[in-house]
């Protein structure tokens, strides 16, 4: 079986650097806010081409956690409303809703998959004081439209960015772009710890200093409450963890630009539609990290237990659109036709640093020995 991810071989080539640090960890005696997270934060940031990097113990967190500063810091309140693509991974709507402003949801581009510049500016109104954009499977939002839309009606813009590390767009990273970014360093993203793990990146020391409060029960300065705050540490080890793995991040992603290369030059098959190919302007090379390679078809079941027959593992992203989900039942009658399309048609193939060649070859094969027909024989 061709495994969609296999978590242990991503990890398996640098398990003796993975042991040494966490033993360096043990040996400190000290687990929690100390050297490891300054020393990943401070990597992480010049990774991205930020001034600053806020450690949290999550994806969802770094997204809820900047929404909330930027409510104590008097730029946003609640009931303000938030543009965000409506196929998203649910967590970018939790974090809007979770602070009690509005999520007003945009259908995104059919090519991309991504924000819409012209959809997001139909949706604006005079509420609206922020736009969410998600670089979704690892490809960067179009973000130079982005920021000048929200130059125009001074909108604050919080990037997304838990499946696009390292992405760019003319040298400039996720996370360089907006006001500040999210990211997750859960196991399975492009850059991923052993357990949970995020951050934020950011320019502004203000936001910064709120988030380094808010992360820690709203305190700068111990057993003094400035804020109404969470715990939400990213501890020692998962932070010294990270720094292993970002030093092998750039060959990673070269090695799944491979990958992608081979399905988009060799799966031909009609039935098949590939990521971003004829009318997409985003199609550089540099815009893509390929956390998924994310295919459509109309015949979806049948090319998934086709797939299963010939040995390969495939996942849905996603299957239900956020406005489907009964956390949200208020939107069920709503309609985002873009969006319930995608989420009836995409299917994502095996994609991952530790795939070989050899097997996205027979992914290829058997993406195009596909007839239609797999399941109703
Ligand atoms: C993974 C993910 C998150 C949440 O990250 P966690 O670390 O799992 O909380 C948020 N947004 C997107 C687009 C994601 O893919």
């Amino acid at each position: 079986m061709i495994n969609f991810l296999d978590l242990k071989s991503v990890n398996t080539p640098v398990h003796d650097e993975l042991v040494d640090a966490c033993k360096r960890v043990i040996e400190s005696g000290w687990y929690i806010g100390g050297r490891e997270l300054a020393t990943f934060e401070a990597a992480f940031a010049d990774y991205c081409g930020s001034k600053y990097c806020i450690g949290v113990a999550n994806g969802l967190d770094a997204l809820v956690l900047t929404l909330r500063a930027w409510i104590a810091m008097g730029r946003l309140q609640e009931g303000d409303e938030v543009i965000v693509p409506a196929n998203t991974y649910i967590a970018s709507i939790l974090a809007i809703s979770e602070n009690r402003l509005t999520p007003v949801l945009v259908e995104p581009d059919v090519n991309s998959f991504n924000l819409c510049p012209v959809n997001a500016r139909k949706a604006i109104t005079s509420k609206t004081r922020a736009i969410l954009p998600v670089h979704l499977y690892g490809q960067l939002a179009n973000m130079p439209e982005l920021l000048t839309l929200a130059a125009e009606y001074d909108l604050l813009v919080l990037e997304d960015s838990a499946q696009s590390h390292g992405a760019s767009i003319s040298g400039r990273k996720a996370g360089s772009w907006g006001h500040a970014s999210g990211f997750s360093f859960y196991p399975g993203k492009n850059l991923g710890a052993l357990g949970d793990a995020g951050a934020i990146t950011t320019d502004d020391v203000e936001l910064a200093d709120t988030l380094r409060a808010l992360r820690n029960y709203g305190s700068h300065e111990k057993y003094k409450n400035l804020y109404r705050g969470v715990n939400s540490r990213l501890d020692e080890i998962q932070a010294a963890m990270l720094s292993v793995k970002l030093k092998y991040l750039d060959a990673q992603t070269q090695h799944r630009r491979s990958i992608a290369e081979l399905y988009l030059n060799e799966i031909n098959n009609p039935l098949i539609t590939l990521p971003c190919t004829s009318g997409c302007a985003a199609v550089a090379y540099e815009n893509h990290v390929w956390h998924l390679f994310v295919v459509r078809t109309a015949l979806r079941d049948e090319l998934k237990a086709h797939l299963a027959s010939q040995g390969v593992e495939t996942l849905i992203h996603y299957p239900i659109p956020p406005h489907r989900q009964p956390a949200y039942s208020e939107w069920y009658e709503r309609s985002y036709p873009v969006s319930e399309k995608m989420h009836l048609e995409v299917i994502s193939l095996p994609m991952g640093p530790s795939l070989s060649l050899k097997d996205a070859r027979r992914v290829v094969e058997a993406c195009n020995s596909f007839s239609g027909t797999a399941g109703r024989e």
